[in-house]
């Protein structure tokens, strides 16, 4: 029905002043909802992502965190340490090809599962320039927690192992489960106290992390990892967790987008060496 006949037939019907203006008023309020919600649902930051991410963000998790070695001239800067735990896997050479492709280091936390098939990947980590670093030889939490010697034989194992390849050996630790794990608990009552004073005191560096992409719990779709991530990315020191252990395929897909974004927002990428500031959890055991 055009206009004129609209009118026409509001003058034939008569139809009350009231109705209009509540059809009037209804398609304001709809327009309002229409625009209202494609602002919810836009990326939550200026620089649009690679692929149109808007699945629901979640809410960050605040992680409870001690910075040691903190130099006050990095506090402002954004800098970002991606790390990768419990590889080598088929996808290490993946995510290194990204890293040289972006032109970014990282610092992997290496296990020894698969650690001769992947001697030529661990290599090529330290010819392109990223932190070999050590996770633990087994990875087992009830054996390396089980008692404070069967953690250092391990650590001295894996430390071996990278030491054959490499030449270096590493003084910088991540602890399976991070520090504040509980799970230990099962195993070993105070065994995290007492493996990060042994540590501390034998001028070992352990790093936990402040942002988790959250990839170590199940199989999350490469969005919610982007997500995870871009959204808890902040002013100062990011030490992210990610895995590239074999399963880990969306990690490996949410990478580079990850990486192309905070690029666009200023953000510088580093490895971890003994001057990084170390990231701590609150032990829990
Ligand atoms: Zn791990």
């Amino acid at each position: 029905m055009q206009y004129r006949n609209i009118k026409k037939h509001i003058k034939k019907n008569k139809v009350p002043l009231i109705i209009i203006a509540c059809l009037i008023f209804n398609i304001i309020i709809l327009l309002g909802y229409i625009t209202n919600f494609k602002a919810t649902t836009k990326p939550l930051k200026k620089i649009k992502p690679l692929v149109n991410y808007n699945k629901h963000l979640p809410v960050p998790k605040v992680q409870k965190t001690i910075i040691k070695n903190i130099n006050p001239s990095i506090i402002s800067d954004k800098t970002i340490y991606l790390t990768f735990d419990d590889g080598p896997s088929y996808l290490t050479e993946k995510v290194l090809d990204i890293l040289k492709e972006e032109n970014v280091p990282a610092t992997f936390f290496v296990t020894a599962r698969q650690i001769d098939k992947y001697s030529n990947i661990v290599k090529r980590m330290q010819v392109e320039n990223h932190t070999v670093a050590l996770h633990t030889s087994t990875h087992n939490y009830s054996y390396i927690y089980s008692n404070d010697i069967n953690y250092f034989n391990d650590l001295n194992d894996i430390r071996n192992k990278v030491y054959n390849i490499t030449g270096i050996k590493s003084r910088i630790i991540r602890l399976p489960g991070g520090s504040s794990n509980t799970v230990s608990k099962r195993y070993s009552n105070g065994i995290i106290t007492r493996i990060t004073n042994k540590l501390t005191e034998n001028n070992f560096y352990y790093f936990d992390w402040n942002i988790d992409s959250e990839d170590a719990s199940g199989k999350l779709p490469k969005e919610v990892i982007y997500n995870n991530v871009v959204n808890r990315i902040h002013n100062g020191v990011n030490i992210i967790l990610m895995h590239d252990s074999s399963t880990k395929e969306t990690t490996v897909f949410a990478l580079q987008d990850i990486i192309k974004y905070a690029k666009s927002n200023g953000y510088t990428f580093a490895k971890i060496t003994k001057s990084t500031p170390q990231i701590h959890h609150h032990i829990n055991n």
